[in-house]
């Protein structure tokens, strides 16, 4: 193993702030300098991406007066993967009288990531969720509200107070269109700069410090240079390199990877969030697996028969020859245990062989108690679209049999290395929502990613930017300047590469490949062997990716196989440091299952004295060096973690 990375030198936040976990926040945004307004309008940043964390920050900046430019590959910003979350937001609101504070939701986030996370990151991201509410109700944003008027929540894993916020099985969607409409208003304004079915393929560093990027115009195949003051990469998750996702097919590495490859740290790629609850793959012709949201968890129960090989239907299963095992394993928390428990879970019970459904790769989710309980109605204007979604999928109607639900890839805790200005090791180079690193640890609850990215963008980064930006004016970056000619140059040559090689496969079927490779052995277990003979593998595919794939058409045009072959070549790279990070990690945290670490009753085993700390890895072009950043908890415990 040693041959496959050095070690390196250890990282260290100097952003962070000491002092009273409470004040951090305050003591560094008073500790940052400031721009006037004036000033603003004459510094510029790119934001690449508009989901929840990019619509956000274009949007604020935009409104603060700086000069944005916001990228985006959909023809519209509102198309940002952001748009499929389902289930809700999470906030520290108490609204239910029911326990719940900034300081538990803190509490809950940490031991959710299972001790992986920074406590001043942590605390930060809850003291923020209670702005991000009232700022989208300002926005109009609908989300539920009870009976009363007030709005709603409901619960998700991991958890057990009620703080999650949600707008049907929607919320995504109506808080991209609330960050949407906010970015619009500064497109009219002239403030942001709007440029879609853009791809960023390059990060433009000028000695040493970011100052643009190269994006090719996916219509006429144009390759564009921009610069600016400072860049922000907000390009969403990586789960796509295992093919299959929930994640918009879309979705890729390629803007963090690049920014990887020019000196942005990498952190903790191998942590993946596996959902417990979505539809099971039903055949080899899928290119994309369909969530159903974890909000079902607050009604739906999770069982399976208790007898191997039972192939009744669930109807005619009675109960006491059911087992509801997350409500017997688990009973404190139930059917809410975190994802990456209940993901397990599920393999384990599909293990033994009492799994349901075409190859015992399911688990029953079932309503019929709620829908007694509640009525109908009730149940159906809670989880409608969900309902709507899971029957015209399988053609059963959950309204009448359980849904059947398998774990599948759903989330990259990993992401590119920031510190508590989110900014990444390469200066003037930020990093927000899903696309770093931060605030998740080794496990992201439920709810909380749209929170982290709303977070970052509306009122983290805005904040934290300026103490940089106040360091301006900078020197003006020209076409012609050096940096920006290599790397546009970089950027052509590596697509007429891909252009001429002319083989005989598909970037599609590459990608299917490498995708089950790291289902095998990366994905919901991982060890030793299956680790080394994953890596061999994956560059076995790369070399013959490099020698044999097909991008039928030209640049100069809308050419879509193109666009996912260089995602393709990006992914193998990232593959590879997955692999290695994982093997690295002799231990198991949150969603990093390493068989050799486990308790005796199967949960994942820590090894603090070992491994309490971010593995943020440099590119090297062959063995990656690992920086350790050291994780402290002064306030909060470490523990073992139990839901039971
Ligand atoms: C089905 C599903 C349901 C979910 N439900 C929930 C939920 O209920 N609650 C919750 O908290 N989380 C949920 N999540 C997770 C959450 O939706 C995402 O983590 C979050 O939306 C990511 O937001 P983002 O802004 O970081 O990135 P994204 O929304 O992925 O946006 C990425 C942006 O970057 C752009 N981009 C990327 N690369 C490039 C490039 N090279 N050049 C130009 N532009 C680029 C894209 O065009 C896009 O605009 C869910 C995820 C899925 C898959």
């Amino acid at each position: 193993m040693d041959e496959l990375f050095t070690e390196g030198a250890p990282i260290e936040d100097t952003k962070a702030p000491d002092g009273p976990l409470e004040e951090r926040w305050d003591k560094r945004r008073f500790g940052g300098k400031l721009v006037n307004p004036a000033n603003r309008r004459k510094l510029s940043v790119i934001v690449v991406g508009t989901g929840l964390a990019g619509g956000s920050a274009a949007a604020t900046l935009g409104e603060l007066g700086y000069h944005v430019k916001s990228f985006c590959y959909q023809d519209s910003p509102r198309r940002a993967h952001s748009i499929a979350a389902q289930g809700g937001i999470n906030a520290a609101k108490n609204y239910r009288n029911d326990g719940d504070s900034i300081q538990r939701l803190f509490y809950d986030t940490i031991k959710g990531g299972d001790y992986r996370s920074r406590e001043s990151n942590v605390y930060r991201l809850a003291q923020v969720s209670v702005e991000i509410i009232d700022q989208c109700v300002a926005q109009g944003v609908p989300f539920a509200r009870d009976y009363g008027g007030l709005l709603d929540t409901r619960s998700f894993g991991g958890v057990q107070v009620s703080r999650t916020f949600y707008a049907r099985g929607q919320t995504g969607q109506q808080l991209l269109l609330g960050a949407y409409q906010a970015l619009e208003r500064q497109v009219a304004a002239g403030t942001v700069e709007m440029f879609a079915r853009h791809e960023m393929l390059e990060v433009i560093v000028v000695d040493g410090v970011a100052r643009g990027i190269v994006a090719r115009d996916m219509v006429t195949g144009e390759i564009e240079t921009h610069t600016a003051d400072a860049v922000v990469l907000a390009s969403g998750g990586y789960g796509n390199v295992f093919f299959l996702s929930t994640n918009a097919k879309g979705c890729n590495v390629t803007a963090t990877w690049r920014a990887h490859r020019k000196g942005a740290l990498f952190a903790n790629p191998c942590f993946t969030q596996i959902h417990p609850t979505c539809i099971p793959p039903s055949g080899d012709h899928q290119s994309k697996l369909t969530l159903m949201s974890e909000s079902l968890r607050n009604d739906g129960r999770v069982w399976v028969p208790a007898k191997k090989g039972d192939t009744r239907r669930p109807g005619d299963i009675p109960e006491d020859e059911r087992d509801y095992y997350l409500e017997r394993i688990y009973p404190s928390f139930g059917n809410l245990v975190p994802r990456d428990i209940a993901s397990r879970a599920a393999k384990n019970v599909c293990d033994e062989g009492r799994g349901v459904g075409p190859g015992g790769l399911g688990v029953y989710l079932d309503f019929a108690d709620a829908i007694a309980r509640l009525g109908r109605d009730a149940v159906a204007a809670k989880y409608g679209n969900l309902f709507e979604m899971y029957e015209r999928i399988t053609g059963e109607d959950p309204f009448d049999v359980p849904m059947r639900i398998y774990p599948a890839v759903h989330y990259t805790m990993g992401g590119l290395w920031v510190d508590y200005d989110l900014q990444s090791t390469i200066p003037g180079l930020f990093v927000i929502g899903e696309a770093n690193f931060s605030d998740h640890g080794a496990n992201r609850l439920g709810a909380s990613a749209l929170m982290q990215g709303l977070a970052d963008g509306y009122f983290v980064l805005p904040n934290t930017i300026s103490d940089y930006l106040a360091k301006g004016p900078f020197e003006k970056i020209g076409e012609d300047h050096e940096a920006v000619v290599e790397a546009r140059e970089a950027v052509e040559s590596r697509i007429e590469k891909l252009l001429s090689i002319d083989g005989d496969r598909t970037p599609d079927s590459f990608h299917r490949e490498l995708g089950a490779v790291m289902w095998e052995y990366c994905g919901m277990e991982r060890n030793e062997a299956g680790l080394l003979k994953a890596i061999d593998r994956i560059r076995e595919l790369r070399e013959e990716f490099w020698t044999r794939v097909k991008v039928p058409g030209e640049n100069e045009e809308l050419n879509q196989n193109l666009e996912k072959a260089g995602r393709i070549a990006d992914f193998f790279e990232l593959a590879e440091l997955m692999c290695i990070d994982a093997l690295h990690r002799e231990e198991s945290c949150g969603g990093h299952f390493c068989t050799a670490s486990q308790t005796p009753d199967g949960e994942a085993l820590r090894d603090d004295e070992r491994f309490a700390y971010v593995a943020a890895w440099e590119y090297t072009g062959h063995a990656p060096v690992l920086h350790k950043e050291d994780l402290e908890y002064e306030y909060v415990k470490m523990t073992q973690r139990s839901y039971k």
